[in-house]
């Protein structure tokens, strides 16, 4: 019998993808997460994608950008590099976009490296489909249905009445793993025949400025702890959904507690 289209992850499955630290661990084999992200007019998203990637895995997040000290003074354990991501030292992978403003040139450098980029946001719209499609290292894209209506040149309406195809037709286009956001967040991978995977963890509650954001740097931080494009992106929204539940607990929250609420999340999975 030809495989399910959609596929809805399962907590087990979740909790076998997440990295654990071996004895023989140290910061750069757990891996370094480069964000590229955030603005002079939103350093606010920078603070987020470094609180999501903190969260994530990676042994160490390394930051450039316009607001390193926004995130310095939250975060003093990330590495910043006073650089693009071209100069910026050695990552594992790379998350580019976030608040990031109308530069199209770290997202270029992210692109330009041999290791996984995430792109949200701003990246989203700054990256060159041609360029995506033909690096040799993978990328994850995680628009909303907005995103991705302005990468598909179709309406937001016409996302949202045919998500499944959608997200299908953004990875296919892009060659690339994409995490379509919103109430049912579903992931596709670039090969058409591996099902979609579809998150069930999530909550009304995390439709909240700078949640997409956490978001991101979760994703990307287990990138580059290695996790496999698909399985990153899965692990991220599931870990994402359910500290937004636990953050909300059934009343108003921001997008910071999601961020803090991970390791609560993570550790109830595992
Ligand atoms: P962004 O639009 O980039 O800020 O990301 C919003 C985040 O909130 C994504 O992870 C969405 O999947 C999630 N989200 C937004 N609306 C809902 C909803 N109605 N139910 C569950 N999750 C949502
Ligand atoms: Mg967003």
């Amino acid at each position: 019998p030809p495989a399910p289209a959609l596929e809805s992850l399962q907590h087990a499955d979740v909790a076998a993808l997440l990295p654990h630290p071996s004895p023989e661990s140290d910061k750069y084999r757990r891996g370094v997460v480069g964000i590229a992200a955030g603005s002079a007019r939103y350093p606010g998203a920078a603070v987020l994608a470094v609180a999501g990637a903190l969260r994530g895995g990676a042994g160490a997040v390394r930051y450039v950008g316009a607001a390193a000290d926004a995130v310095l003074a939250r975060f003093p354990e990330t590495l910043v590099s006073n650089t693009g991501p071209k100069k910026a030292g050695r990552v594992q992978a790379w998350v580019a976009g976030p608040g990031a403003g109308d530069d199209p040139t770290p997202v270029a450098e992210a692109l330009a490296s041999d290791v996984p980029v995430l792109l949200d946001a701003d990246g989203l719209r700054l990256a060159d489909r041609d360029t995506v499609r033909t690096r040799e290292a993978p990328t994850l894209m995680t628009p909303h249905a907005g995103e991705a209506a302005a990468l598909l040149g179709i309406s937001r309406e016409e996302v949202e009445a045919a998500r499944l195809t959608a997200v299908r037709d953004l990875a296919r286009a892009y060659d690339a793993t994409v995490l379509l956001k919103g109430s049912t967040t579903l992931i596709a991978g670039p090969d058409p025949d591996t099902p979609v995977r579809a998150n069930p963890t999530g909550t009304p509650w995390l439709a909240t400025a700078g949640s997409g954001d956490v978001l991101s740097g979760l994703a990307g931080s287990l990138l580059a702890a290695g996790l496999a494009p698909l399985d990153a992106a899965s692990a991220a929204a599931y870990l994402h959904g359910l500290a937004g539940r636990y953050a909300a607990d059934g009343a108003p929250t921001g997008a910071h507690d999601v961020a803090e609420a991970i390791p609560a999340a993570w550790r109830d999975i595992t």
